[in-house]
């Protein structure tokens, strides 16, 4: 009955085995204690039935049943303990002591050797070699369990183990060595339950133990996802480390555990986690250790980059200095900061004079070192708690919070045109513009309108050459007004409000009409806008390139509807556009070029000679003519003109309102041999009374234009009436000489001969 009920409890615990198995295949423990579970339950159920069966060959084969599973789970003790003990290889082991066991099978069925093949009065009569050929194998058996659990490491189930080990052996020994009798009978399967008992104690631990690893795994992956999360947030390092260290200290119950972060090269971070118990022992917790070492350490580096790219966004690359966006941030602090306190606020603003053409000229090496060394300049000037920025180009901005007086201030602004570099002082060293803004408390200007105050000064700064300006009511007002008329402006283009008016330019013999002059009008909803009010503005805020390309387009109508050719005025803002020519071309079209001429200031021509030329040479190849407006106002040497690009010279109503003055006819004979001499075409302009025509036609002027020809009109330009003002008997006289000697030509026409190569013109 003992034997049966065993049975039972050995069965059911087989299921658990089961379980314990499925839910973790690598729990071979698991599985190899299921399989002697069962072959012991069968043992104790055969061992609970052999007294009732019916005595003979039902017996017999009970009796070799449980010789049967007696050597197995013997040698099944075998695999269950390795799994359990980690220890050596199983299968010589195996195969030795199976190998016994089949023999003695073999010798059991066929031999009277192991069993004598009778029962006598309930007692199984075995043979000579029974004992032998049973302790053999568990000989073998024996050593191996016993060498597994000496080498064993050290483990609360180690004792309790060895001491179930001897006495399953002790049992197994009296078994088999007493006299056969019942209790003999009882101990063939009773022996290795102290065994089986200590191994399903091991195997419950084990999966406590497994439930307790699958609980702080689940803990510590919970841990690591927070932590991962919360990195892809921080912008701390320190606080992210504090979070990982407490995480660590929870999931490892240590609360000793610190985190350390240290910062190698290349912006690459190292995280440490020390305890004061030691080195974590378990695999989970190291593996767990370095998964959140490698979080913080990642999520470090990525901080350390952003930073380094916000730096970088802040920071100007070529001189160090911090640049726009660093100054309006900190300018934007400053002036809360004042309000605050109740200080003044000093923004200056410097620009290079001239840096554009001495960089284009010593080329941008050049260009690059003299930034720098204005920038170290200007950082050397003022203290350290003042911020210096460049705000582009060759722009500096000076922001200062303690400043002294206002004396004090201009004569810092005047240190700092000048320079103090003596190092460089031997090459060239510009002068700078520096425009002063001063905010007091009180002021409602944010740091937006602080900087275009200053910028404003330094640009009159500029403009005057007096180079330190500090912003006042009269700059205001001129800011005001220049801000409302360049959003005037804006709104013209878009409400296209700009129109061109023609003049006549007529021919000085038959006073015919040869062509008309272009200028714009600007039809504000207030009225009319002369050119003189805005054109220069427009030229400075460079409004000027689209309200010319507009026109050109209307020019060109203009010139088909007259069947004239037509002068369009350009400002040098327009020509030195990269795209000037491409646009010009896009706006006149590609045909008929001989009906336009480009009407440029002599400063234009010369300021950006090389690029303009070019351009200039260009347009004229395609068949346009180039006239040099206002002439004889400029500068430009007649020596150089010969080596420009240039058909026309119009000269300037200046000097026909001075024909009467001083040297006045003079200078209109000079300009006429000259032209006369590069085979130039030459036109007067501002031509108002009838005598200024008179003398003009005298001095061999060809072309004529002015309100005595024709005012500007948005209509066809008249044929000129001089009937009323009627020229005199001597111009009529010359006019008729003139005819006669080249009938059917004009002035204009004997003077237009091919075009003169370009040479230096070294005699005049
Ligand atoms: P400008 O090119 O020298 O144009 C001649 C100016 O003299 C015109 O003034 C014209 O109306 C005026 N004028 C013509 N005949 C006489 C005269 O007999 N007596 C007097 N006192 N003046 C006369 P406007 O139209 O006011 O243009 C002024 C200036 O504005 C132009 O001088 C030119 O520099 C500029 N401008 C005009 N239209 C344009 C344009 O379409 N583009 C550009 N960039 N500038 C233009
Ligand atoms: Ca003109
Ligand atoms: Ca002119």
């Amino acid at each position: 009955m003992a034997q049966c009920a065993t049975a039972g409890f050995i069965g059911g615990l087989c299921s658990q085995h089961w379980s314990a198995w499925h839910a973790d295949r690598a729990n071979t423990g698991a599985f190899w204690l299921m399989v002697w579970s069962v072959v012991l339950a069968l043992l104790f159920l055969t061992n609970g039935v052999l007294p009732i069966l019916p005595q003979g060959s039902i017996t017999e084969a009970g009796l070799f049943l449980r010789s049967q599973l007696v050597a197995t789970s013997v040698l099944l003790a075998v695999p269950t303990i390795r799994s359990f003990t980690r220890g050596r290889p199983i299968r010589w082991y195996v195969v030795v002591a199976g190998a016994m066991m089949i023999g003695r099978s073999v010798l059991w069925l066929t031999t009277d050797l192991v069993y004598a093949h009778a029962v006598v009065a309930g007692v199984p009569q075995y043979g000579p070699l029974f004992e032998v050929t049973f302790f053999a194998p568990v000989a073998v058996v024996t050593s191996y369990v016993a060498a597994s659990m000496y080498r064993m490491p050290t483990s609360r189930i180690r004792h309790p183990l060895r001491v179930a080990g001897a006495l399953s052996l002790v049992g197994l020994l009296i078994a088999y060595l007493m006299p056969g009798g019942r209790v003999a009978e009882l101990l063939v399967s009773l022996w290795a339950l102290p065994l089986v008992a200590v191994l399903q104690a091991m195997g419950v631990l084990r999966a406590r133990a497994a439930e307790e690893r699958a609980r702080r795994l689940r803990g510590m992956r919970g841990a690591l996802a927070a932590i991962g999360n919360a990195a892809w947030f921080t912008k701390n390092r320190e606080a992210l480390l504090t979070l990982a260290e407490t995480a660590a200290r929870e999931q490892l119950a240590d609360a000793t555990l610190t985190g350390s972060m240290r910062e190698l090269s290349h912006g690459r971070f190292s995280t440490e986690f020390h305890s004061d118990v030691g080195p974590a022992r378990d695999a989970l917790s190291r593996d767990f250790l370095d998964d959140l070492r490698r979080i913080v350490s990642v999520a470090a580096e990525r901080t350390r980059l952003a930073e380094d790219l916000r730096e970088a966004a802040f920071t100007d690359s070529l001189t160090a200095l911090p640049n726009r966006h660093a100054l309006e941030r900190h300018l934007e602090q400053v002036l809360a900061r004042a309000v605050e306190n109740g200080t003044p606020v000093a923004v200056l603003y410097c620009d290079i004079d001239g840096f554009k053409q001495e960089n284009d000229q010593h080329g941008h090496a050049w260009g690059d070192d003299l930034l720098r060394r204005t920038a170290r300049d200007l950082r050397d000037s003022v203290g350290t708690d003042d911020f210096v920025a460049r705000f582009g180009g060759d722009e500096f901005v000076l922001v200062l919070a303690d400043f002294g007086s206002r004396g004090e201030l201009v004569e810092l602004a005047r240190r700092i045109r000048t320079g103090s570099d003596l190092e460089y002082s031997s090459h060239i060293q510009p002068l700078l513009s520096v425009g002063v803004a001063l905010w007091t408390p009180g002021d409602t200007a944010g740091p937006e309108q602080l900087l275009r105050e200053a910028d404003t000064a330094m640009f009159a700064g500029k403009r005057s050459g007096i180079g330190v300006v500090v912003f006042d009511e009269e700059l205001r007002e001129r800011m005001v007004s220049d801000l409302t008329l360049r959003h005037e402006l804006e709104t013209a283009l878009v409400n296209d409000e700009f129109e061109l008016h023609y003049q006549p330019i007529v021919d000085a013999t038959t006073l015919g009409i040869v062509g008309v002059e272009a200028l714009v009008r600007w039809q504000h909803p207030d009225g009319l806008r002369m050119p003189a009010r805005w054109v220069a503005f427009a030229e400075e805020t460079g409004q000027i390139v689209p309200i010319g390309r507009r026109l050109v387009v209307a020019a060109r109508v203009g010139a088909r509807r007259f069947g004239l050719p037509v002068a369009v005025n350009f400002a040098a803002r327009q020509l030195t556009e990269p795209q000037f020519l491409e646009h010009l071309r896009l706006d006149w079209g590609e045909d008929d070029w001989h009906l336009l001429t480009l009407e440029i200031t002599e400063s234009a021509l010369l300021e950006n000679l090389a690029h303009v030329i070019d351009s200039l040479t260009a347009v004229r190849a395609l068949g346009a003519r180039i006239a040099i407006d206002d002439f004889g106002t400029g500068y430009s040497s007649f020596a150089r003109l010969a080596n420009l690009p240039v058909d026309v010279l119009k000269i300037d109503q200046a000097f026909v309102r001075n024909l009467d003055g001083p040297g006045g006819a003079a200078i209109v004979r000079a300009i006429v041999s000259l032209a006369q001499a590069y085979r130039l075409d030459i036109i007067a302009e501002g031509v108002e009374r009838i005598d200024q025509l008179e003398r003009l036609v005298v001095l061999g002027v060809p072309k004529l234009q002015g309100y005595l020809l024709g005012r500007p009109s948005a209509s066809a330009p008249a044929p000129v009436d001089l009937s009323a003002a009627g020229p005199s008997r001597q111009a009529r006289a010359v006019i008729a000489s003139r005819a006669a000697r080249a009938p059917g030509k004009t002035i204009a026409d004997e003077l237009a001969g091919p075009v003169p190569p370009v040479r230096r013109a070294a005699s005049v």
